[in-house]
């Protein structure tokens, strides 16, 4: 029997009553499982901590800890291999943030060309107001738009659709997942459209195919002779190039400092800091994810995920907090950096994305004003990243390494779980095994 889990809600809190829940079923149930949509009512067979852990509300190590804490290793193989996936496409991206670039420019050649083609204007609204025709399709859609989740199953199958049968530019697919979905993340969303379109893996696509959207939702959909039924690979002129690691900073600095918090780290009082800020700024810049509006659970999700995250900051360092907007010009940051006469700024290193170009264009105004940016980067990131820069397989063939690395491997006892039991263990691990 598959139980419904709740609507994800904003905040820590909800992030670890959620994985408190899912720990028992993360072993052989997920596995078996996981494949399922059931539909939005019935979402018990997968975690649906990807809003929590995308704005690292939850930490993947403290994901980690908790079912390992509760399953062996083989029992949640599926589960933790699917939670390193993120990890490998972020540590992807990272090394190739040409692919970022690269999609970022075309979205905007592609909005374009939507406003010099009024049959592609037509094709793509159909598409992205669930108009096609196709069943399932376009309750994915509606569903996409309403709630900002979709199974991931749905999102494959979804994304195989838009590009093979509709044959409409992924780009702007990957912009309508990016701005809709309240996990919406640059290295998840890119590299999942990539890899469906046969760019990520070159030449190898995924193709949605009847029987299996029949069987994997249970009936609810059949969207027969209305399919494509080939896959053939798209070409990209210009493959994104390997890029070396930038060298982490891991040091705090020695002078006075103001935190930073943005969406791509909402948990800076675990294992980021040791010191404490003189003051907080939460920076909200979720509208930079696409050129139009971005959909209201993904913001809804973000703006209080940063809220969430400035309060406990705030509380945990005793220090004051607020949060501003500042998504297209950064003048905001620019006046609160000079207004609170700190010469430094620490944030977490944000990863390839909106939030790092944002603060890329920033970093030299704030330099002008005698301001420095200091980007930490976590331990867990700085262990892992390094087996991204190929195939995921290489990344999984080092698991062992990397959890033995991350103070993980061996956390096979079964006792029983709890909410507080989890969340000071979780903790404790990420105070103790990462200091950043
Ligand atoms: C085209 C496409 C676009 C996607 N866009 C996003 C996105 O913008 N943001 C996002 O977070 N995920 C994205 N994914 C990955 C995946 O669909 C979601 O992370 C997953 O559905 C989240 O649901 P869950 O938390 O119940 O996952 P579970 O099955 O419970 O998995 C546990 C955790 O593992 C990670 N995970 C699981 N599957 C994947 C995957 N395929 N890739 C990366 N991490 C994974 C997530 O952190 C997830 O919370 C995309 C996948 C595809 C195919």
């Amino acid at each position: 029997m598959i139980e419904a889990a709740a609507t994800p809600q904003p905040g820590r809190r909800a992030g670890l009553d959620r994985l408190t829940q899912f720990v028992p079923d993360a072993g052989a149930r997920y596995a078996r499982y996981r494949s399922f949509d059931f539909g939005p009512d019935q979402r018990g067979n997968t975690s649906v901590l990807s809003p929590y852990i995308r704005h690292r509300l939850v930490l993947e190590i403290e994901v980690l800890g908790a079912i390992l804490e509760q399953h062996s290793r083989s029992d949640a193989a599926k589960f933790v291999d699917e939670v390193f996936w993120r990890t490998f496409f972020k540590g992807w991206l990272e090394q190739h943030p040409a692919a970022w670039k690269n999609y970022v420019r075309a979205v905007g050649d592609r909005f374009e060309e939507l406003e010099r083609d009024p049959s592609l204007l037509e094709r793509y609204n159909s598409a992205t107001a669930g108009n096609t025709g196709i069943d399932c399709f376009d309750a994915w859609a509606a569903e996409l738009v309403a709630t900002g989740y979709l199974h991931n199953h749905a999102r494959m199958w979804f994304a195989s659709i838009w590009v093979f049968t509709l044959k409409l530019p992924w780009e702007l697919g990957a912009d309508f997942f990016l701005r809709h979905l309240m996990d919406g993340d640059p290295a998840s969303n890119t590299c999942g459209w990539r890899w469906v379109a046969g760019l990520q893996t070159s030449g190898k696509t995924y193709l949605a195919r009847v029987s299996n959207i029949v069987s994997c939702t249970g009936g609810r959909f059949n969207p027969r002779g209305k399919l494509a039924t080939s896959a053939p690979p798209l070409t990209e002129s210009n493959p994104p190039e390997f890029t070396p690691l930038t060298p982490a900073v891991d040091s705090e600095p020695n002078g006075p400092f103001a935190l930073l918090i943005t969406e791509e780290d909402c948990a800076a009082e675990i294992g980021l800091l040791d010191s404490r800020p003189e003051t907080i700024l939460g920076l909200v810049t979720t509208r930079r994810r696409s050129l139009i509006p971005v959909g209201v659970p993904a913001y809804t999700f973000a703006m209080s995920a940063v809220t969430d995250a400035v309060q406990r900051a705030s509380d945990a360092f005793d220090t004051e907090g607020a949060v501003i907007e500042a998504d297209y010009d950064c003048d905001e940051l620019i006046e609160w950096a000079t207004n609170s006469g700190v010469s430094t700024i620490v944030t977490s290193y944000p990863p390839v994305g909106p939030v790092a170009d944002f603060l890329d264009e920033a970093e030299p105004r704030l330099r002008h004003h005698g301001v420095e940016l200091v980007r930490l980067r976590r331990r867990y990131d700085e262990v892992c990243w390094p087996h991204a820069s190929r195939g995921f397989f290489r990344l999984k063939k080092a698991l062992p390494r990397i959890l033995r690395e991350l103070g993980l491997e061996g956390a096979e006892d079964q006792p029983e779980v709890s909410m507080n039991r989890i969340e000071k263990q979780a903790t404790a691990v990420a105070m103790k095994r990462m200091p950043r």
